[in-house]
């Protein structure tokens, strides 16, 4: 399965990878913002991806409703912090049906993907 992370943070895609490699997942990319994300999504085509909220340039709201809009099933957990109760309203109601909430253990991880 490979896997694309949308996150301006290097320590969250660092926590991603460790996560999720160990399991046989294949991470194919880091993205920094939304819109650099979106590229590599087209370049990519990855199977899942772990996109945050809060970035730069395009946030991971916009982010989705571009993905979904060219794909409806794109499989999407998003990352969310404490805090943030009113953007996460806002994502399920563009479509975003799995979370994740910062900090993260590489269980909870793989339990937000097996939900899936
Ligand atoms: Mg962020």
């Amino acid at each position: 399965m490979k896997v694309l992370v949308i996150d301006d943070s290097p320590f969250i895609f660092k926590a991603v990878k460790k996560a999720l490699e160990p399991e046989g997942f294949e991470l194919v990319g880091h993205a920094v913002n939304g819109q650099l994300g979106l590229e590599m999504v087209e370049e990519l085509k990855p199977d899942l991806i772990i996109l945050d909220i809060t970035m730069p340039i395009m946030d991971g709201l916009e982010t989705a409703k571009n993905l979904f809009a060219k794909n409806p099933d794109t499989k999407v957990i998003m990352l969310s912090a404490m805090g943030d109760a009113d953007l996460i309203a806002e994502a399920k109601s563009i479509g975003i049906k799995h979370f994740l909430t910062k900090p993260f253990k590489p269980e909870e991880m793989l339990a937000a993907i097996n939900s899936l």
